[in-house]
């Protein structure tokens, strides 16, 4: 089974993203759980949220991705940041509960010149206040693309932020192809090598996510910059491959490609129709 979505509007809620990722062909898709700006998030409506559990279930839904708000730095150096950053996560986790057994993914930081060793213990410090032992929410690091002072730039380094969390059993990865391409793993013509080094650094059992983008910038550019599918420098054959991988079956692929609805159902439809089952 193939669960590939997008990126969804929230403001009408959760049955409304259930209804619009339906016919657009997903059966899964991402969300912001709040406005990255800040202030408070619009409360949860549990008959929203129960019809939307109901409404998944029958039509055979993969997990949910929810997105943290990209402001959030858990490894910020002003401490009032530090403090959305806790408040937010920790919010965003109780409010998930009414759609339960779903992901949480969030960009694990930007140290801003504290160097990675205390961006690595200040993250780690935020997810043993936050996560609790009740939670069913599976909490997901993303890889990043190493632009600037951002942390998770390999496998290497959410590995070490994972090695520092009490409650491992709520924590995974999400890799965003687009990120680790600039960040210099060759997933166009080595994606075995590359899935091979996650399994030896982190452990693909850890691996739970996929956010599916095509790069505007070449192998080990650190940029970040999507593209649609096939026209980057990824390109569609190798983003196929990624779908297809046996390794990678079963996850939820979300698409964060600069696209409007029609565009995202287009790319839906092109990946359908090049996934094979077994
Ligand atoms: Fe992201
Ligand atoms: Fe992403
Ligand atoms: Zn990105």
């Amino acid at each position: 089974m193939l669960y590939i979505g997008c990126h969804l509007s929230s403001s009408k809620g959760f049955m409304a993203m259930g209804r619009q990722a339906a016919e657009i062909g997903a059966n899964t898709f991402a969300f912001f759980t709040r406005n990255p700006r800040g202030g408070a998030a619009k409360p949860v409506d549990p008959k929203d949220a129960a019809d939307f559990m109901k409404f998944a279930a029958e039509n055979n839904f993969g997990k949910l991705v929810a997105h943290a708000p990209y402001t959030m730095n858990a490894c910020a150096a002003d401490e009032n940041i530090r403090r959305f950053a806790r408040e937010a996560m920790a919010d965003d986790l109780a409010r998930m509960e009414s759609v339960p057994g779903n992901y949480y993914n969030f960009h694990p930081g930007s140290h801003v010149k504290q160097g990675t060793e205390i961006g690595t213990a200040l993250i780690a410090e935020q997810l043993n206040t936050v996560l609790t032992k009740e939670q069913s929410t599976i909490v997901l690091l993303e890889s990043m693309a190493g632009k600037g002072s951002e942390m998770g730039r390999n496998f290497e380094e959410l590995r070490e932020i994972i090695d520092r969390v009490e409650l491992q059993e709520k924590l995974g990865v999400c890799i965003d192809t687009c990120h680790i391409w600039d960040g210099g793993y060759d997933i166009v013509n080595d994606l075995d090598g590359v899935l091979e080094q996650f399994d030896r650094i982190i452990g693909l059992d850890r691996l739970k996510a996929v956010h599916m983008n095509d790069s505007l910038n070449p192998l080990g550019a650190h940029k970040d910059r999507h593209a649609k599918i096939g026209e980057g420098h990824i390109g569609a054959e190798a983003l196929i491959r990624v779908i297809n991988h046996p390794a990678l079956r079963g996850l939820p692929f979300i698409l964060e490609t600069p696209n409007d609805i029609d565009g995202y159902a287009r790319e839906i439809k092109f990946l359908r129709e090049n996934y094979s089952e077994s």
